[in-house]
């Protein structure tokens, strides 16, 4: 396989209480940039498409062609999880994993847990045999969870046991108060106490949403309390945005998109070897 699950990648960053990034694409400039920041941190690092971009992107073989042909024309040596995140329904984890991911989220948040379950176990079942991993969520981050927008739900311990163990899935996503997208007011307030309880059941690592705006001592006690895969995309996307608008608004006679989105580039590498360096993940190669 081209790309690896995040099984092992995560578990030993869970043993040495680091974590690994997601980063997400919105086109080939992004994966280079991802692609090209990782071999220079020697980090593992998980590409991740969001559902709702696939499509845009080019469909599910066009992604993984795209990432696949940039890994070996950059000669990329570090572990490369190709990841669907937030995979809205059974039969596009399916797809994915048909079309080469190595590792698929499937959110059934939005269903009663037994659905949830029902659901989660099945892509399980389909990605096992493939040496897939699957990410699975508990409870609802909040903001604006890949289209569907809704108030923070914390996940409920049982429910996260139940499922965890149902399934055998490889990772799970507890929404425990973070939010997609800015955080308002006082920022996040994330509940510790459960987080800490839920580690001390589970073996498995979890994965915390919506990173982008969690203060970094907050961040490293996440990582302490077993996050081993932690999310950014608002921060990245917002790197993105200002950078082309800065370029656009100092030469307004700028036309070719290459000189407006090789400083974008640059940014977005700066912003996530930070990123990188913040979470432990670089030199673990
Ligand atoms: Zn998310």
């Amino acid at each position: 396989m081209a790309f690896v699950s995040m099984t092992n990648m995560l578990t030993q960053a869970k043993h040495d209480h680091y974590a690994v990034a997601q980063f997400n694409i919105n086109g080939l400039l992004w994966i280079q940039a991802i692609l090209e920041t990782a071999e220079q941190q020697k980090t593992p690092i998980i590409v991740a498409v969001s559902d709702r971009m696939v499509e845009y992107l080019g469909g599910f073989e066009c992604i993984y062609q795209m990432v696949l042909t940039t890994q070996k024309k950059l000669k990329i040596t570090v572990p490369v999880a190709l990841h669907l995140d937030h995979g809205a329904t059974v039969e596009h984890c399916l797809q994915a994993i048909d079309a080469g991911f190595s590792s698929v989220m499937f959110d059934g948040s939005h269903s009663p847990i037994i659905e949830n379950i029902k659901n989660t176990k099945v892509v399980c079942d389909y990605a096992k045999n493939k040496g897939v991993s699957v990410e699975a969520e508990v409870g609802t981050v909040g903001g604006n969870e890949d289209g569907l927008i809704g108030g923070i739900n914390y996940a409920d311990f049982d429910e996260c046991i139940k499922l965890v163990e149902e399934t055998k899935v490889n990772a799970l996503a507890a929404a425990l108060g973070s939010v997609h997208g800015k955080y308002s007011g006082s920022g996040p307030k994330l509940g510790f106490k459960e987080m800490e309880r839920l580690n001390n059941h589970l073996t498995i690592p979890l994965v915390l949403h919506g990173a982008s705006g969690i203060p970094v001592e907050q961040l490293k006690k996440c990582i302490q309390l077993g996050h081993a895969k932690i999310n950014f995309n608002t921060e990245l996307v917002t790197t993105w945005a200002d950078s082309v608008r800065k370029t656009i608004q100092e030469n307004p006679q700028v036309c070719e998109p290459r000189l407006i989105m090789l400083p974008a580039k640059q940014a977005l590498i700066e912003k996530m070897t930070n990123i990188i360096q913040i979470i432990g993940s670089a030199n673990r190669i």
